[in-house]
């Protein structure tokens, strides 16, 4: 049912050439969104701040932070408005590629099934993953089980120098594995969450929201900017929600998005790489219906891949403990946070930043050259 709650609400500005390209641009920028320009990073005393306009890619050097609620609901209706039919509350259950041209059974919201035959499948299904769960596509993450608690506050922030049009992301002070999200929207609310092992989020008695407040009571620059806040929603908690599938696209489907490979939240990159996605598989979709011959490996998977495997050795960074110490380091060269920065802002599949041509390389090159602390 629309609209609805999701996480996700820190935008990346390379998602702007996607929405752009959909023509939902106009229908965003006139939504009253949080602009976000950057990203902030705090460590007890240490804080780093990225400004996206001073990034090496050309583009977009801003973005937003959105209640997907909102967001999500304006897309839907903008698709609409270009002639999509959105049906809501209406679920796939089943689907059958037997058949010369696959099928795929629905409920809709009285319980009513029916069928629907189709040209080709695009699965948008995010965490639903219902083609991976149908045909038995899931593989498992390469990335230890996370899992995250997270909550909407009335945030009352007065620092003067705590900036809105950043996330602000804080590092545990004692444990480098466990880190805070602090996502500011327009109407003096916030998006705030914490991502931990499964055993830092255990809470064994009492409600997910004490579990939140206590673990934020434990990182005194994030209690201080946020002790006026009001708690006035309860928390939710998300465990296990890396995931892989062996194949993104195979005869009559393909994967958008969560539906497909899902690394984790510390980049912000999941509504970006969901965008990316269907970028190309629209193109790709339009060349088949025309009647050219088309390669989904060549034209959709593995240009997508090129990215994800960007963000996936940054997230693999960030783990090691070797991206906190590069963004952390007191005396980067300027060139080099241009191109960090770009990564940050999204732009994951310009192959003119060396940190995306040769990714494993350079990270592990820099995060040598930054290992004083
Ligand atoms: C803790 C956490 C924090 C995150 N923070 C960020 C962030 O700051 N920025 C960011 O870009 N990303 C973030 N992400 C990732 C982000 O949530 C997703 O990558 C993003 O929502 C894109 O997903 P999607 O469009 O593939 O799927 P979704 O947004 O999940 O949409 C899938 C849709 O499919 C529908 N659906 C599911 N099953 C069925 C079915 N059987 N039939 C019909 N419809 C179905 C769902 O109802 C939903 O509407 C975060 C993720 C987590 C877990």
């Amino acid at each position: 049912m629309f609209p609805r709650f999701s996480i996700g609400e820190s935008l990346l500005p390379q998602s702007m050439e996607y929405l752009e390209q959909a023509g939902m641009l106009r229908a965003v920028e006139e939504g009253g969104f949080q602009l976000k320009d950057g990203a902030a990073f705090g460590r007890g005393e240490q804080y780093t701040e990225f400004d996206f306009s001073e990034k090496h890619s050309p583009g977009w050097s801003t973005t937003y932070q959105v209640p997907r609620a909102r967001f999500d609901h304006l897309l839907a209706r903008e698709a609409e408005r270009q002639g999509a039919a959105v049906r809501y509350r209406h679920e796939v259950i089943g689907v059958d590629f037997s058949g010369e041209r696959p099928w795929i059974e629905v409920k809709d919201r009285d319980g009513e099934t029916y069928t629907i035959e189709a040209g080709f499948i695009l699965d948008a299904s995010g965490f639903g993953r219902v083609l991976s769960r149908l045909l038995q596509l899931e593989s498992p993450s390469n990335f230890p089980v996370r899992g995250a608690i997270f909550t909407h506050i009335e945030d009352h922030i007065s620092a003067a120098n705590f900036d809105r049009n950043k996330i602000l992301i804080t590092v545990h002070p004692a444990h480098d594995d466990l880190w805070y999200w602090l996502i500011p929207f327009a109407d003096g609310r916030a998006s705030l969450g914490v991502v931990g092992k499964t055993s830092d989020l255990i809470q064994p008695s009492g409600r997910e929201i004490e579990k939140l407040q206590s673990l934020v009571r434990q990182a005194p620059s994030l209690q201080r900017l946020l002790a006026r806040a009001r708690w006035d929603t309860p928390a939710r908690k998300l465990i296990g929600y890396s995931a892989n599938v062996r194949a993104l696209c195979g005869p009559g489907y393909a994967l958008l998005g969560n539906a497909g490979e899902f690394l984790g939240p510390i980049f912000s990159s999941g509504v970006t790489i969901a965008f990316k996605s269907s970028s190309l598989a629209a193109a790709t979709l339009e060349r088949q219906f025309r009647g050219e011959k088309v390669d989904w490996i060549a034209d959709f998977a593995a240009p997508l891949k090129r990215g994800v495997d960007t963000f996936r050795a940054f997230v693999e960074s960030w783990y090691r403990g070797g991206f906190q110490r590069i963004i952390f380091y007191a005396k980067p060269p300027p060139d080099i946070r241009r191109m960090i920065s770009a990564i940050l802002a999204g732009y994951a599949w310009d192959e003119t930043n060396p940190y995306v041509r040769d990714t494993e390389r350079r990270l592990a090159a820099l995060e040598e050259l930054c290992c004083e602390r």
